[in-house]
């Protein structure tokens, strides 16, 4: 039986931010999201790619032990995104998107993926997510991302997979969007009340906010002196996150916050280089002490 399954896309992205730039730089985001969860436990991955697409780029995921067989390579180009950070890093603006490969993607999911312990849903057409979901025997743990460019495009679709699923996470301004409210405890609580039993709010370098019918839960971003790239920030959270929680097992209110921390140490390790570059060179041992000094970092006393 497979572990964690993710669908979602593998890009070419052209990315430009205040500290440099990159062009047709390996992206997506099944391919953060999965390079992520490789760090914790075993990740099949299902998406698509152009015949433009190089071996170098496969021999990358394969080499974190990425399960490919579901990743299809079609006639036609790979999935392009091109987008611009200001200072305000927070918020990518997209410049182009051109689908591509992935206009007629319909993911397929393999005989042998298809009773997942968990699934993510990266951030593709909802209709697709909900393909998929129909696709396999019911796991254990069903999480979801999506963006702007979805949320006004195929807003019913979106809802009926979200009705389905166990966690939505996605940053404030598409939640935003999303609850049509600018209060984000507002907007949990609609949400929560329409189907998700966790909600995982990314603040960019404010944070993240988890809430569900009990708790809620806030962690900052780990202060870091360079961020060079926020691009694949979120899908490497929800990798982290996503690994951790499969590698454990653990779905009580302590192990979802300490896979919270883990889902930020790991971004904090995306966003200090450009594309996977800084995951391409990371080990274990580094996320371990960067773990402990998050601890350090939020530990304060009670009062007596
Ligand atoms: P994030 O983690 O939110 O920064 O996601 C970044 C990744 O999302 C980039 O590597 C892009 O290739 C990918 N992406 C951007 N737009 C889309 C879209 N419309 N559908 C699927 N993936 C996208």
């Amino acid at each position: 039986m497979g572990s964690l399954l993710v669908v979602g896309s593998v890009a070419f992205d052209t990315v430009r931010t205040p500290f440099g730039e990159a062009t047709e730089v390996l992206g997506g985001s099944a391919t953060y999201f999965s390079t992520a969860a490789s760090f914790f436990t075993d990740v099949e991955l299902i998406a698509v790619v152009g015949e433009d697409f190089p071996e170098s780029h496969i021999d990358f995921l394969k080499s974190r032990g990425i399960d490919l067989t579901g990743l299809e390579r079609r006639g036609g180009k790979t999935f392009r995104w091109r987008g611009e950070y200001t200072y305000q890093l927070n918020e990518a603006h997209t410049l182009e998107t051109h689908l591509n490969v992935l206009e007629t993607f319909r993911p397929k999911i393999p005989e042998q993926y298809r009773s997942p312990k968990m699934l993510f849903l990266g951030n593709i057409d909802p209709e697709l997510q909900l393909d998929v979901l129909n696709q396999v025997e019911r796991p254990r743990l069903v999480a979801c991302d999506t963006m702007n460019f979805w949320i006004g495009g195929k807003r019913d679709a979106l809802w009926r997979v979200l009705e389905k699923v166990d966690v939505l996470v996605i940053n404030d301004g598409e939640a935003r969007d999303l609850g049509q409210d600018s209060n984000l405890v507002k907007v949990a609580k609609e949400t929560l009340a329409r189907g998700p039993k966790h909600l995982i709010i990314k603040r960019g370098e404010h944070g993240v906010l988890m809430f569900n019918q009990k708790h809620t839960f806030g962690a900052p971003a780990f202060p870091l002196e360079m961020v060079k790239d926020p691009t694949g920030a979120g899908d490497t959270f929800a990798g982290g996150f996503m690994g951790h929680l499969a590698s454990t097992g653990d779905l009580s209110e302590a192990g979802f916050r300490r896979a919270i921390i883990f889902g930020s140490v790991m971004a904090s390790f995306t966003v200090e280089a450009f594309s996977l570059d800084r995951l391409r060179c990371l080990e274990y041992k580094e996320i371990e002490a960067r773990f402990r000094e998050f601890k350090r970092l939020t530990h304060f006393e009670d009062l007596s």
